[in-house]
């Protein structure tokens, strides 16, 4: 038998995680799934499952999130204090799993939110749906609303674009524009003129981070209350997620938890599968990342899966580039920046006709950086192969 050398981190592993939920759970050693012949890591499923009775598992233990986050707010003799554990949903993995590690170690006052962005697949919209039924935890939907910022901008559009000798033509286009559509994602671009990108990412925080700050938060600081918001954010993520701390203070009784932060991505899935709740199907269709479909950061594959399975979120992004564009000043706005792609020359006059989402699409479709055609995506795809794509191999 090959073994595996010694773990440097055992409690980072989607075994011995596994087993603490399942202790959590109230599952028996029994219910280890590994046979004596899988020696390496039936010893780790069991140390996470006998870990987790000593309150030692890790962010997922059951008094962690007291322990360390109401540390130094802890209500005096004689003084009460509510807690408050709201999980922040995305539709995503990671932020369903925290919900799961919340239900499973019983904390009062269970809730969740979804900031719905209105750039979400639908399947994404079902899914949180399933979520809140499959669990039971309520799952409350906020909205941004630009009303007011579209009446501010129509009013300096009118006033101060005039007076920088804007064309008429063009400021009264504008104007027309410039009115709440419903859809938050739409009516953030109208108001600012353009998309948002990597560099200039202001969609989550006008679009998740404030509405549900004001929305479900803020009710809450009433000074006698403890608010743990429950993030799923893992540090194997990207380089900003890396140094974040476990629990940090937001101030006003406010408290920001991440109980995945060491958590490996199988860990997540292991989860689901221990809870009996399925991912968001999006994984099983090419998208590595659950968000706004697309968000400004997706990566040049994902633009191919989309562009390819779902037509109309580009039919979509196309007309929401030629409104989004009469708002400009410039009169012109792309959902992806211009500038990402290759083949954008320093003297070319960017418009969302030339340079828009059908152009990205097109430079989705060749091979690494240029025009050449991925002959080999081609043939896969005209043979109608839509098979799993998941870049977490969920189909085995
Ligand atoms: S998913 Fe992407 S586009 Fe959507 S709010 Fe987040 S960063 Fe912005």
């Amino acid at each position: 038998m090959r073994r595996r050398p010694p773990e440097p981190w055992p409690e980072n592993t989607a075994e011995y995680i596994a087993g603490g939920l399942a202790r959590q759970q109230r599952k028996s050693r029994d219910a280890c799934p590994y046979s004596l012949g899988q020696l390496n890591v039936r010893s780790l499923w069991l140390a996470g499952w006998h870990d987790t009775d000593m309150t030692r598992g890790g962010g997922a233990s059951p008094d962690y999130h007291a322990t360390h986050c109401s540390r130094g707010v802890a209500a005096q003799p004689g003084e009460t204090m509510t807690e408050h554990n709201i999980v922040s949903i995305s539709g995503g993995k990671d932020s369903a799993a925290t919900l799961l590690v919340a239900l499973a170690l019983e904390v009062p006052n269970l809730q969740a939110v979804f900031a719905d962005t209105g750039h979400e697949h639908e399947e994404t919209y079902e899914y949180v749906h399933y979520l809140a039924n499959e669990t039971g935890v309520p799952i409350q939907w906020v909205r941004a609303d630009f009303t007011e910022q579209l009446a501010r901008k129509r009013a300096f559009v009118a006033t101060t674009w005039r007076e920088h000798g804007v064309q008429e033509d063009v400021v009264l286009a504008a104007v027309e524009i410039l009115q709440p559509t419903g859809n938050p994602f739409l009516d953030l671009c109208l108001w600012k003129g353009r998309f948002p990108s990597s560099k200039a990412r202001f969609c989550t925080e006008e679009l998740k981070r404030n509405p549900i700050f004001e929305q479900v938060f803020m009710p809450l600081m009433d000074g006698d209350s403890l608010i743990l918001s429950w993030q799923g954010v893992r540090a194997d993520e990207s380089l900003d997620r890396r140094y974040l701390p476990e629990c940090d203070e937001a101030g006003g009784g406010l408290f920001n938890y991440r109980p995945l932060l060491r958590w490996p991505v199988e860990a997540v899935f292991e989860a689901h599968r221990a809870a009996g709740i399925k991912p968001n199907p999006l994984y099983l269709q090419g998208c590595n990342r659950v968000g706004c479909m697309p968000c400004v950061n997706c990566t040049k594959d994902e633009l191919r899966e989309i562009a390819l399975r779902w037509p109309w979120v580009i039919a979509r992004l196309r007309e929401w580039e030629r409104l989004v564009s009469i708002a400009s000043k410039r009169g012109a706005a792309t959902f992806f920046t211009a500038t990402n792609d290759p083949t954008v020359d320093a003297g070319d006059n960017i418009t969302a006709a030339t340079h828009g989402i059908d152009r990205m699409v097109e430079w989705a479709n060749t091979s690494r950086g240029g025009r050449q055609y991925d002959l080999i995506n081609l043939i896969a795809r005209s043979g109608g192969d839509l098979r799993c794509s998941s870049a977490y191999g969920l189909c085995e």
